[in-house]
């Protein structure tokens, strides 16, 4: 695969840009891999990325029922951050966020990382003691955070209304390396460089079945035929659930919509990140101009992949409150993606009760900001057995009652 550089630009202006390659192939499938994984979103393509990069697997597979990056990946509004409370949930966020600062280099890809700044509004006492909280948990943990004063927080976003009418602005957990990243470029990257390692990355390929003999699995069963395998990762986010049963297990997991909404593009007016968690929104400015809305997730599990119109009035009632300039803004789309909720709103990346089958999922509304870490850390449960990032995170916490509870960091998402 050639690199891209600033001279393979200035080549192809003077070619008429027909020397670019396909970034990854369209290969049909083997009858077998060393290893398959299913579900072609940023947690399953980096899994492959590290296999092979830190542990020279490159006989993979990465089933895709759909288009690459279209699930949630492709849904998400991108906010990155590790200001978690647990520290086994610091480590690997923090991990994720420190290989994001390189991933364009390490990729060859630009992701466009933009560390810009994310801020979390304490807008009730209860917050500023849990946020003062995070911050000192995060000084242990060597996550860079700060608790920052009202007058900070409007340096830093001049358009933020302090005085709101039901919940002022008392201040915020403000983590100054954390950011956004593109998406799409994301999965785009990853994707490329696995099929640069010779993996095949196979599009519009349902997995529908999972076979398995003496209590060890073999091969799955997709529209595209039976695909032997010695060892298969899961990571399909909200499908989990589906996957799982395929394998014959059960998981503690809940599938719901969790919808986000743009407005039309606009100058630049903010240039940082704002969760704004007790009104429920959070907001960011694309490098389109389109301001970047999240909401909630619906009130109840479904697998519907798309917006509803209460949710866009929930919302921007809610922010508006906050920030009263987007009361003037005419919204522009709306979408949903399924999200994979646990209970303690911690993922799971774990081995199953069938041999050589692995598990990551429960990411539920945060999991943009960890795929780089979680990519890593499932490469090495699947490569060695364990791993120092994801083995506090397995499926035994639930039967052990060892929660990693973080329904306060992940609390309204992202
Ligand atoms: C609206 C919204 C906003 C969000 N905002 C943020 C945010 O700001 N920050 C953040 O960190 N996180 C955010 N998230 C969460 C984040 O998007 C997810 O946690 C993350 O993208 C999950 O990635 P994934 O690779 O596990 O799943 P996905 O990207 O969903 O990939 C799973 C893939 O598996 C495929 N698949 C499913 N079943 C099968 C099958 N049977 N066979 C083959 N393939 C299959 C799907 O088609 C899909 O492409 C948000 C999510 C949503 C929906």
């Amino acid at each position: 695969m050639k690199r891209y550089s600033a001279f393979a630009i200035a080549r192809e202006a003077i070619r008429d840009h027909m020397g670019w390659e396909r970034a990854w192939g369209n290969p049909e499938p083997r009858p077998k891999y060393d290893v398959i994984i299913v579900g072609a979103g940023g947690h399953g393509l980096a899994t492959a990325y590290y296999l092979g990069k830190n542990f020279g697997i490159t006989n993979v597979a990465v089933l895709e029922k759909g288009w690459l990056g279209g699930g949630n990946t492709g849904r998400n509004t991108t906010i990155i951050r590790s200001n978690y409370l647990q520290d086994a949930s610091a480590a690997i966020y923090e991990k994720a966020r420190s290989l994001y600062e390189t991933l364009s280099q390490d990729l060859n890809y630009n992701v466009m990382f933009s560390p810009r700044g994310v801020m979390m509004l304490a807008q009730t006492e209860h917050e500023v003691r849990g946020y003062k909280r995070t911050a000192h948990a995060n000084a242990l943990q060597g996550v860079t955070t700060e608790y920052i004063t009202p007058s900070r927080v409007k340096e830093l976003c001049p358009i933020i209304c302090l005085d709101g009418p039901r919940y002022p602005v008392l201040g915020a957990l403000w983590q100054a390396r954390g950011g956004t990243a593109r998406h799409d470029a994301v999965a785009w990257g990853y994707a490329r460089a696995c099929s640069a390692m010779g993996m095949h990355i196979i599009q519009k390929c349902e997995v529908t079945g999972v076979e398995t003999t003496d209590g060890a699995v073999t091969a799955v069963n997709t529209n595209r035929g039976t695909i032997g395998c010695s060892k298969l990762g899961m990571v399909v986010a909200g499908h989990s659930g589906q996957l799982a049963d395929m394998a014959g297990f059960r998981l503690p997991i809940e599938s719901v919509a969790l919808q986000a909404l743009v407005s039309e593009p606009i100058k630049p007016c903010m240039d940082v990140v704002v969760m704004a968690n007790t009104v429920h929104g959070y907001m960011s400015q694309s490098d389109k101009g389109e301001m970047v809305i999240g909401g909630g997730a619906d009130g109840f599990n479904n697998y519907t992949q798309r917006g509803s119109f209460h949710h866009i009035e929930e919302t921007v009632r809610a922010l508006v409150e906050t920030f009263p300039m987007i009361s003037r803004l005419k919204m522009l789309r709306q979408w949903g993606g399924i999200v994979d909720m646990t209970g303690d709103r911690s993922p799971i990346l774990s081995k199953t009760p069938v041999d050589g089958v692995y598990i990551n999922c429960g990411w539920g509304t945060g999991g943009f900001k960890s795929i780089p870490g979680s990519g890593w850390a499932m490469a090495e449960l699947m490569a060695n057995g364990s791993s120092p990032l994801a083995d506090e995170f397995s499926l035994d916490r639930f039967r052990e009652g060892r929660f990693i509870d973080e329904s306060v960091a992940a609390g309204v998402a992202h």
